[in-house]
């Protein structure tokens, strides 16, 4: 057998770290003889790691837990609070920014309305917001350990936005300049790979293997989960479902297509249909918050558009199934504000067209995380990031 060089050890010792680190961390409060069993790690092994993880503040220690006799252990938990991550979910005409802890529990959020989409205006934007979350974090060990970002967008496995539509932004590097002013790494993910990887780990998506998540905003992007691990495609394009083609000879679109899903199932698309049919005023802006309010009193104008609307994401998941015949389809972003008059036409559609086998096996949920999934997932990022640059990367962590 080949012995162990002293590359090799230390290389062991900070996989046993991490893997001390992870059990506490999923499964704490937990006792050191409880790690040892859960992990096969001997005792004197947990013990080292565990003194160190103390001293470096990512676990501590609490009261006595219960014994079948003698003295009580003491048990160890995950110091959340040893440090804060900022996620921000750029929209189209909104940014929302979130501060976490190193759990991704909610300290505070913001949003800003956003007037133009110009990069200058938009990082000036984020900017403000940064130092808004920063000045929001209570003091800890590690102060922000990352910023993450979901854009609309194509992001390049370097980081670099190569091609935003609705933003119009081409080939930018938003990290670097956040990075350079702020001295705190910066993470940038598609928005909808970031809210489905928020899903994977906290919300409708959980404990969900292969599950896709449908992003609708202004336009529509979608996330990939497949053997509980994001998939992003050869260059990290992946996901562009929104761009498949719902109608042959159907309208351009700004991708060079015709007929994209997001040109009749996206939010764009209702208040486009919104204008079209004079539902709102000649002096009222398109407005979602209107049309809500609308739906809500039962407008039979609005509740027409939000049936097609509704009817059109139906025609889009068919076909999502039929390609990757997930155990779950979740719908997320601002469109979930409608949930309540779009399950209905969407669950009719998939009715009608879906083979039998798949509509047994495939549940359509609508985001749990609300608003907040591409935001928490860029926040989740952020931390996955910090904790592998220290050695403490978990089974899953690829940012
Ligand atoms: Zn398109």
């Amino acid at each position: 057998m080949k012995r162990l060089q002293t590359g090799d050890q230390s290389l062991v010792k900070q996989i046993n770290k991490s893997i001390v680190f992870h059990t506490v961390k999923n499964k704490g409060p937990i006792s050191r003889a409880q790690i040892s069993t859960e992990t096969g790690l001997n005792k004197a092994t947990v013990s080292t790691m565990v003194s160190e993880l103390i001293k470096e503040s990512f676990i501590q220690e609490i009261g006595a837990g219960k014994s079948s006799g003698g003295r009580k252990p003491v048990l160890l938990y995950f110091h959340q609070n040893a440090g804060y991550a900022i996620g921000i979910d750029l929209g189209v005409n909104y940014i929302l920014g979130v501060l976490t802890d190193l759990s991704g529990n909610v300290i505070y959020e913001m949003t800003e309305k956003l007037k133009e989409t110009t990069f200058k205006y938009v990082t000036n934007k984020i900017f403000t917001m940064i130092e808004s979350l920063i000045q929001n974090a209570p003091e800890s060990p590690y102060g922000i350990v990352g910023i993450g970002i979901g854009v609309p967008g194509q992001v390049d496995n370097e980081q670099r936005i190569q091609l935003a539509p609705n933003l119009k932004w081409y080939n930018v590097d938003l990290k670097q300049v956040i990075e350079e002013r702020y001295s705190i790494p910066v993470r940038i993910e598609n928005e909808a790979n970031a809210g489905a990887h928020a899903e994977h780990l906290y919300g409708a998506g959980k404990n969900i293997a292969n599950q896709i998540y449908i992003s609708i905003g202004m336009g529509i992007g979608t996330g990939i989960i497949v053997h509980n691990q994001l998939y992003k495609g050869t260059l990290g394009f992946s996901g562009e479902m929104g761009h498949f083609t719902i109608e042959a000879n159907g309208r351009k679109c700004s991708c060079g297509n015709r007929g994209c899903w997001e040109l009749y199932a996206s939010e764009s698309a209702l208040l486009l249909a919104a204008e079209q049919n004079q539902i709102l005023n000649a002096n009222q802006e398109a407005d979602l918050d209107i049309l809500l309010e609308e739906a809500r009193n039962s407008n039979p104008q609005v509740l027409q558009l939000l049936n097609t609307l509704g009817e059109n994401i139906g025609v889009g998941i068919v076909n999502i199934i039929n390609t990757f015949n997930p155990e779950a389809i979740i719908i997320g972003n601002r469109i979930n504000r409608f949930k309540n008059w779009l399950t209905n036409p969407i669950e009719r559609i998939i009715d009608e067209r879906l083979a039998n086998y798949f509509k047994e096996s495939t549940e359509i949920r609508f985001s749990a995380l609300n608003y907040r999934s591409t935001a928490l997932g860029a926040t989740s990022i952020a931390i996955e990031h910090f904790l592998s640059e220290i050695g403490l990367a978990g089974h899953s962590a690829q940012f």
